[in-house]
């Protein structure tokens, strides 16, 4: 498929857009989300809904013009039953913060013998066509899968980075350098599917 042009990434987190636009490495480019968009309510009951919803809301905000991506993403607890899931910003309340979660989250899996969980990435791009409407609307997944540490080592990153440890590895993702993480952390693992998908250097 032919993508020359920037891609609005749905979003108002000007890091995301910088983060996606590291990982698609060349292959894509990201921008921010212009003033005339607006994000919907996340109503999805899965994560590929929830980016589906932001996509397609940007998609028609900006007239069907522009090709748009979104994303949606959490952490998986298997002895959790998957919580929080696409609750996972604000697993300790609506304005939780970061340690809010985190704590919540240790406080969950005290005495807990299986700590194994997965990080999950959604993507949805939406491609426009004549007339306002899409083209194509391509949907990729991927995860990332480790354990939840004991206590939070590590103060890079945010969200649930300083209590989750790769397999294979033994530090946090919060004491890894931003490069160590891209290599196997989900968004990555989806940005490589996604540009596969378009048939672009550096897919899987
Ligand atoms: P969102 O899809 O960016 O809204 O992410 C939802 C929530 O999932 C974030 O607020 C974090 O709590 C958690 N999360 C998603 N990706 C990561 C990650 O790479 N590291 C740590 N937490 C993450």
């Amino acid at each position: 498929m032919r993508l020359d042009v920037p891609v609005v990434l749905a979003t108002g987190n000007a890091g995301k857009v910088r983060e996606f636009d590291r990982l698609f490495a060349g292959g894509l480019h990201v921008v921010r989300m212009p003033a005339e968009a607006t994000l919907p309510d996340e109503t999805g009951i899965t994560f590929a809904q929830n980016a589906r919803l932001k996509a397609q809301k940007v998609f028609d905000d900006l007239g069907g013009a522009q090709a748009v991506l979104a994303d949606d993403s959490g952490l998986e607890v298997t002895a959790l039953g998957g919580r929080p899931g696409i609750y996972s910003a604000r697993f300790a309340g609506e304005n939780a913060t970061d340690a809010d979660n985190v704590a919540r989250l240790l406080r969950e899996l005290d005495g807990a013998p299986d700590r194994t969980a997965q990080f999950v990435c959604a993507l949805c791009l939406i491609v426009p066509g004549p007339g306002g409407v899409a083209s194509e609307v391509l949907e990729v997944e991927a995860c990332s899968r480790g354990a939840i540490t004991l206590g939070p080592r590590g103060s890079d990153g945010f969200g649930y980075d300083p209590v989750f440890q790769p397999d294979g590895w033994c530090q946090t993702l919060a004491e890894a350098s931003p490069d160590a993480k891209d290599a196997v952390s989900h968004r990555g693992a989806a940005a490589r599917l996604l540009l596969e998908r378009l048939g672009r250097p550096g897919g899987e």
